[in-house]
């Protein structure tokens, strides 16, 4: 839906004198979308509590049914349309049922932009890992950007999608151990052929470090990667995109393999040398909610601007 055609049913809907707007003319006209403005810092730190409550979450396991069910209610809380993808995963301990929680916000128009975390925490033998930064920062993120995002009047159709299954479970990843949720998403996107629907996948995670700084992961879509830094730039957090060069498998390589443009914002650097990952450091208390609220408004930042461009 092109800008002009927009303000004038807003215009019209103004003359009629009718239902209040959110909005006025001009903030139609000039600025079409604020949502940088509109992350609170304060409603993420509850969000992450919530999450680590509700920790640490191995597959199968009830804390996680519970987690899941705090996600769905908090997303319908949102008024979103929200529903839970199970399926069972052929894993290298046999199968193992999961299940992703997917939440959509529709938009003028049909074209899709994805925003995604995992919710899984990772499982090793002997070892507590509660999963505040991997994942709990993210998740909390996502529940932020569904919030805001879901009282504004978009384009974009939105969907943010809660992963299970991203960890491995054997120690490590590969090709058929790990990313069971994406994969499975993705599928059943092909399935309902969809694929060519969708603008951009934007992943979350590890996102939560007292000194991030997101990876230019090398798999991702260059022009995300620079969207991203330009949005960095934009807000004054050049320290957030100047993190290391790499090549990340992680669950944007699914949507990245089915063709869609995709980038996965993780800061691949959790404590000196990146000590506290899958660790029992992964802690609350090793985790910044400050930088967790920057790279939110960052991905704000992001989504402002698919907003704003009149060619999609
Ligand atoms: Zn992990």
């Amino acid at each position: 839906m092109k800008t002009s055609k927009f303000t004038a049913v807003v215009f019209g809907l103004l003359l009629l004198g009718g239902s209040p707007l959110r909005f006025s003319c001009q903030d139609v006209t000039e600025k079409r979308n604020d949502f940088v403005s509109q992350i609170s810092q304060k409603r993420i730190d509850r969000y992450f509590q919530d999450i680590i409550r509700l920790s640490p979450r191995p597959p199968e396991s009830e804390i996680f049914r519970k987690c899941r069910a705090y996600l769905t209610n908090t997303l319908k809380s949102f008024s979103l349309n929200v529903w839970e993808e199970s399926f069972t995963a052929s894993t290298p301990k046999g199968a193992i049922q999961m299940a992703n929680v997917v939440a959509e916000k529709k938009g003028h128009s049909d074209r899709i932009i994805y925003l995604g975390s995992h919710i899984d925490t990772k499982i090793i033998d002997g070892i507590e890992i509660q999963g505040a930064n991997d994942s709990g920062s993210s998740t909390a993120a996502l529940l932020e950007l569904a919030g805001v995002i879901s009282g504004q009047e978009t384009r974009f159709t939105y969907r943010f999608v809660f992963f299970d299954g991203e960890e491995s479970i054997g120690i490590n990843m590969n090709e058929n151990d790990g990313l069971y949720g994406s994969k499975e998403h993705v599928l059943r996107l092909q399935a309902n052929k969809l694929i060519s629907n969708v603008h951009a996948m934007i992943l979350l995670d590890m996102i939560g470090d007292k000194s991030p700084a997101i990876n230019r992961d090398l798999n991702s879509s260059p022009e995300l990667y620079a969207l991203f830094a330009a949005c960095c730039q934009r807000l004054g957090y050049t320290d957030l995109c100047a993190g290391t060069s790499s090549y990340m498998y992680d669950d944007h390589v699914p949507f990245l393999q089915a063709g869609i443009p995709s980038i996965d914002l993780i800061d691949f650097d959790y404590g000196p040398n990146n000590s506290f990952w899958h660790t029992e450091k992964d802690t609350a208390e090793n985790v910044s909610i400050k930088s967790i609220f920057r790279l939110v408004q960052t991905v704000a930042c992001m989504l402002e601007s698919f907003e704003e461009k009149q060619d999609n």
